[in-house]
């Protein structure tokens, strides 16, 4: 699904003078490379503070951690999204309310996000899924009305811009209260490892998210709140540092593979191509598409695998139906969109270093499925 081996060889000499000036320091933890990566991801996405930390369920969970929301306080999230997002507000005790996806963007539903806020809601993470922005002003003016934090999981569309209706453009995952993201390998801005970061505007929480991923200490062993630890280590720095150089490259190379599959698959009648809003650029972290059968989706995954294509289900079980979020009583027919989406989605290979005939083989393989 992804060549990181490729991408690496393209890269190398940068990154090992990256790594090499951290060996010959030994500054492994907290050295300078974790902060000339935070300055730079801060310039980047055009935001006050970047709190780096382990991964990007860790940045989820230290934003919630830093909130006194009552036990059992509800967080609206949508149901169609990584396990991550959503096992967060279940492990800090609060409640998730799961949102109906839009079926065109894949993201949360603004109608259904309106209808499920009560007197317990507290906060609403929208997740920009595969690549592109949920529908934030929307999003942002739902919570104003409700008095909602907006926390927003933008692990899959690092670099992608959101356009407000008066034509201002901000980074995805610096436009509500908090934004986590990951940098694991094959996300968008992908660590040899795992690493994670907190965007934030706001300088009285990003004081208190720099004493929570530090076990809530601001002064050595003067501990303020609980917390946790959660480090971004300075040799994951150290490549993200170089990577990030060349984030709008990768993403435009993605983006450039997307619209050639697109070409080849809107002529299709069997294969519905994924839909750019008009509010957001797509930074395609999946190239996802829907079947207009179902049932065909199986029989599609074996004949790709056949021919040496790889393809994945993002995501077979919607997070409402999962058997340890059985606990909140959601049953079947509940989301039926969501359900439905979770039956008829495929994701095909996207990457930075796809050349022309591995991009022709794939598409020939995959229509070539209905002869
Ligand atoms: C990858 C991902 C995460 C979790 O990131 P990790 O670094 O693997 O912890 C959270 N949310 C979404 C939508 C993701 O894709």
């Amino acid at each position: 699904m992804v060549d990181l081996i490729g991408q690496y060889a393209k890269i190398k000499d940068e990154v090992k003078e990256e790594l090499n000036k951290v060996l010959d320091n030994a500054s492994f933890i907290n050295g300078p490379a974790v902060h000339a990566f935070q300055a730079d991801l801060e310039n980047y996405l055009k935001v006050k503070h970047v709190i780096p930390c382990a991964n990007g369920t860790d940045a989820l969970q230290i934003i919630m951690m830093a909130y006194d929301f009552p036990k059992g306080a509800e967080v609206l999230v949508p149901s169609f999204t990584y396990v991550a997002t959503v096992e967060v507000i279940a492990l800090l005790g609060f409640k998730p309310v799961f949102v109906e996806v839009d079926p065109h963007s894949f993201n949360m539903d603004v109608e259904d996000l309106k209808a499920k806020i009560t007197d317990h809601s507290v906060a609403i993470v929208p997740v920009h899924l595969y690549g592109q922005c949920a529908d934030m002003e929307a999003i942002l003016a739902v919570a104003k009305e409700h008095d909602l934090k907006v926390f927003e999981d933008t692990a899959q569309a690092i670099g992608a811009d959101y356009t407000f209706a008066n034509g201002q453009k901000q980074k995805a995952g610096t436009l509500g209260h908090a934004g986590a993201t990951s940098f694991f390998p094959s996300k968008n801005l992908g660590a040899y490892g795992d690493g994670g970061a907190i965007m934030t505007h706001d300088d009285d929480l990003a004081a208190k998210l720099r004493m929570i991923v530090n076990h809530g200490q601001s002064e050595r062993y003067y501990h303020d709140s609980i917390g946790v630890n959660s480090r971004l280590d300075s040799l994951q720095a150290a490549v993200l540092k170089v990577k990030l150089k060349h984030l709008d490259t990768y993403n435009a190379a993605r983006y450039a593979v997307a619209q050639k599959y697109t070409a080849a698959f809107e002529k299709t009648e069997v294969i519905i191509p994924p839909f750019e809003s008009a509010f957001s650029n797509h930074v395609y972290h999946q190239y996802t598409v829907k079947l207009t059968n179902a049932a065909e989706r199986d029989a599609l995954n074996a004949h790709l695998a056949e021919r040496g294509v790889p393809s994945m289900i993002y995501y077979p079980v919607p997070n409402h139906l999962q058997k340890a979020y059985a606990y909140y009583g959601y049953k079947t027919g509940d989301m039926p969109l969501t359900e439905d989406l979770c039956a008829r989605v495929i994701s095909f290979p996207i990457h930075t270093e796809m050349d022309t005939e591995q991009q022709d083989h794939i598409i020939a393989s995959v229509l070539s499925f209905w002869g």
